[in-house]
């Protein structure tokens, strides 16, 4: 029995809400370090075709030996590949890289209003075909802000199952969030642990030193507590550890309510504005 509760999407597929993010992992190192999140007991692995290491996810899920079905796999479309016979070719090279005949979840990773026309309409519809062969479980959008989601709503039939979006104490990107509990999106939070920057912060080593519990641990149960999905990023063996015993303590309200205090708004930001953000690279 996992530890970890999982989250009903809203096409029936259940995500288990606490993953291990693989951004910035070197390809070399990535199956190292997923292979110990799995021994840990991670179920849930967060990749993208940007960061160049889906490989080294589906070498780490075979060689522990750990079924296919029970691991949670989520990839992202790369930017450069928006046009719908581009997204079919990057999504066939993302199973490729793998090793698997499918993903449980497939994400627009940008919406890139300034490229493409805007057109992410296309791009979203493309991610639907996935769905509809099977080689899909789930699909979503990450970065998305409401006009975007406002905009797939109107326009398509078919609403994303999460929105994957900079997240966290300093952070709350509260008008998204609000959006995703209207309409029935899960809110996954990147950078769960605002990089790091968020673990100093005297709030947070109050009620960590009150709790008993370190700053990580903290910050990423006040996300759990507010059902948010999340997968943060390690390659320290301690650090995976710690960052997956969040099941066995609870925060007060007083004590969510008191991060969620620390919210900056807009200045909290620290990754790019996703309406102006137009990387596009290999
Ligand atoms: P994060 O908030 O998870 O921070 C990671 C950093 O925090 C680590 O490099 C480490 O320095 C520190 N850290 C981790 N555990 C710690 C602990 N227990 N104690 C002290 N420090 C600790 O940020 P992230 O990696 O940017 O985000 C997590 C995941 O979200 C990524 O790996 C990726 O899967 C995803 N992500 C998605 C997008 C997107 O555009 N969709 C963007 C960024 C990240």
């Amino acid at each position: 029995m996992s530890l970890i509760p999982t989250i009903g999407l809203n096409d029936g597929v259940d995500i288990p809400q606490l993953g291990f993010g693989v951004y910035k992992i070197d390809p070399g190192r990535t199956t190292d370090a997923v292979k110990i999140s799995l021994e840990i007991g991670y179920r849930h692995i967060d990749t993208a075709q940007l960061y160049k290491n889906e490989q080294g996810v589906g070498e780490a899920v075979r060689e522990t030996g750990i079924d296919r079905a029970d691991v949670f796999i989520t990839s992202k479309l790369n930017n450069g590949y928006h046009r719908p016979d581009d997204a079919r070719r990057a999504f066939d090279n993302t199973l490729a890289a793998l090793g698997c005949d499918y993903v449980d979840l497939f994400l627009i990773h940008w919406p890139l209003p300034t490229l493409y026309g805007g057109d992410f309409v296309a791009t979203w519809r493309t991610l639907e075909e996935f769905k509809n062969d099977g080689r899909a479980r789930s699909i979503g959008v990450s970065n998305f802000q409401v006009p975007h989601l406002e905009r797939l709503a109107h326009e398509t039939d078919v609403t994303p199952s999460v929105n994957q979006v900079e997240l966290h104490p300093y952070f709350a990107n509260a008008a998204v969030r609000a959006y995703h509990d209207e309409h029935g999106i899960a809110t996954e939070a990147w950078a769960p642990l605002a990089r790091g920057r968020v673990l100093d912060d005297p709030v947070v080593t109050r009620i960590a030193e009150s709790v008993h519990r370190t700053p990580a641990q903290v910050v990423l149960r006040w996300h759990v507590q507010r059902n948010n999905i999340i997968f943060p990023k390690s390659v320290t063996p301690q650090r995976i550890d710690e960052n997956y015993r969040l099941f066995d303590f609870t925060l007060s309200d007083t004590d969510v309510d008191a991060l969620c205090a620390l919210d900056k708004g807009e200045t909290g930001r620290i990754g790019p504005n996703p309406d102006r953000f137009d990387l596009v690279s290999d």
